[in-house]
């Protein structure tokens, strides 16, 4: 048996058996694998941790077959504020929704969503932008998204535009075809700013209630759209 040590992230976890869960890690230097935390939902269990949400913890994992075994594990952040406050939760499972979704992710991709949950948790305001940034700037890596125009046909006034999740192109209402999502020109806008701002002017950020709540609703559309895809050809 292979024996591996890594710092991980929990992003789901599902029940197996009677005291067993089947979880599903981003791993700093493994990537996303799959491993069983053997009895962990028991009252006595000393990895009773791994049943909660967001934890990231130092671990050594056991390779047996396709999965791993939790051997020890060592938690390193809880993110007990993402669980407390809806707004925090929202959006930080925004986040593991969206590793989830992804593919070929690395250590760059793991440090960037830990420093952003961090984000999340320590402010008080604009959490679902942070979320946003992270998505937008998975997208901007695997498809160089151009805000300015639709990416088709060049139209700059079109009327409703589009994110096409497949392509990773923002379409005019002539130009689309299926998988996705009708986007707000405030939205486009917002974004364009967001994709090219540093975390700390986030935070600083004024943005209307009305525009917050239609970026959740977008958000949520386009994971859920990335679930019907291969993602691997999502890569150009
Ligand atoms: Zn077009």
């Amino acid at each position: 048996m292979e024996e591996v040590n890594d710092r991980f992230i929990i992003l789901k976890s599902v029940d197996v058996g009677e005291k067993n869960k089947k979880l599903s890690l981003f791993c700093e230097k493994l990537g996303k694998v799959f491993a069983i935390g053997r009895g962990v939902r028991s009252q006595k269990a000393k990895l009773k941790f791994l049943t909660l949400p967001f934890c990231v913890c130092d671990a050594t994992l056991f390779k047996t077959g396709s999965i791993y075994l939790v051997k020890t594990a060592k938690v390193i952040h809880s993110f007990m504020a993402l669980t407390q406050v809806q707004e925090k939760f929202d959006s930080g499972n925004i986040i593991l929704e969206t590793l989830l979704k992804f593919d070929n992710l690395n250590n760059i991709h793991f440090n960037k969503a830990i420093s952003i949950l961090e984000y999340i948790e320590n402010v008080d305001k604009n959490e679902i932008l942070f979320a946003f940034k992270f998505l937008i700037d998975l997208l901007y890596t695997n498809f160089n998204l151009n805000f300015s125009c639709c990416n088709i046909c060049g139209n700059m006034k079109a009327q409703k535009l589009y994110l096409n999740f497949q392509t990773g192109e923002l379409e005019c209402e002539n130009c689309i075809e299926k998988n996705v999502v009708q986007i707000k020109h405030s939205t486009v806008e917002l974004l364009d700013k967001i994709a090219n701002m540093d975390l700390e002017q986030i935070v600083l950020l004024n943005i209307e209630n009305e525009i917050i709540k239609s970026i959740k609703l977008f958000l949520n559309k386009l994971i859920k759209g990335l679930i019907e895809i291969d993602l691997n050809t999502l890569k150009k």
